[in-house]
């Protein structure tokens, strides 16, 4: 479904990615891990064309893609949830869920959408009129996910959905996550910082470290960790 070859990125003298090959195939669940400053935020902004990559090829269902404008991209059907939460404090759940379809050409569908979505999300059909600013960081995260799913795409990437959340939300995030991937038939590409977490919940893995991808597994070939864990320290 998604392929990429080579990729390269830098921000003026710092290399953040240095040729990264890495595939997706449809309704696999992907985790990305590595530590901070691995390059994992890079990797999921030039899929969705947020940065401009200097070497390397992006594939998104025999096309390429990079290159696209973001809105481009989104309409192939890939969308990102970026790291941080960011949701509109003072607007409502109900506004934050429908702003990402008020500039789709048909948005017949938006209705229905989020109503299929709410049954994922029930907690936000409970605050579905209250501000944004006032969930908890948890509602907050099942927000962006939902409001990122408003587009219908069949690709989601997700950043780092548990930064500063208590482990069981992001429990529940990620059961979210894999009952939408089951039903729904989506598809996911997740960065995360925890590899407990990746282990139970991935299909694949790949550790990512100074821009390079230093290994990689089908999960239950990786399920004692101690691979992991020396290329994501860098132990040799
Ligand atoms: P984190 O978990 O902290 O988000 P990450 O694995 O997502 O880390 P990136 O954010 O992709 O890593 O960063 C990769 C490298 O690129 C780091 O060295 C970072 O400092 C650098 N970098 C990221 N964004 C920029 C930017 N806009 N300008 C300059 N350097 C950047």
């Amino acid at each position: 479904m998604l392929e990429i070859k080579g990729l390269a990125v830098s921000y003026g003298a710092t290399t953040a990615l240095a040729g990264v090959a890495l595939h997706v195939e449809a309704q696999e669940a992907v985790c990305v891990v590595g530590p901070n400053g691995a390059g994992k935020s890079t990797l999921m902004a030039a899929i969705a064309g947020g940065v401009s990559p200097r070497a390397g090829s992006i594939t998104y269902e025999g096309k390429p893609i990079l290159g696209m404008r973001p809105e481009n991209i989104a309409r192939q059907g890939i969308s990102l949830v970026p790291e941080g939460r960011h949701v509109f404090g003072t607007l409502t759940v109900e506004e934050n869920l429908f702003i990402g379809t008020y500039a789709m050409a048909d948005r017949r569908h938006a209705a229905a959408d989020a109503e299929m979505l709410l049954g994922y999300f029930p907690r936000l059909k409970e605050r579905w009129r209250q501000p944004a600013g006032r969930l908890s960081g948890g509602e907050q995260q099942m927000l962006v996910i939902a409001r990122a799913l408003m587009t219908r795409p069949r690709l989601l990437l997700v950043d780092e959905p548990s930064l500063g959340l208590a482990p069981k939300i992001v429990d529940t995030v990620y059961e979210t996550l894999l009952s939408l991937r089951r039903e729904r038939q989506l598809t996911l590409l997740i960065n995360e910082q925890s590899s407990e977490r990746m282990l139970r919940f991935s299909d694949r893995i790949y550790v990512i470290r100074n821009g390079r991808i230093l290994l990689h597994g089908r999960t239950e070939e990786l399920r004692d960790g101690e691979a992991i864990a020396r290329a994501y320290f860098g132990f040799d």
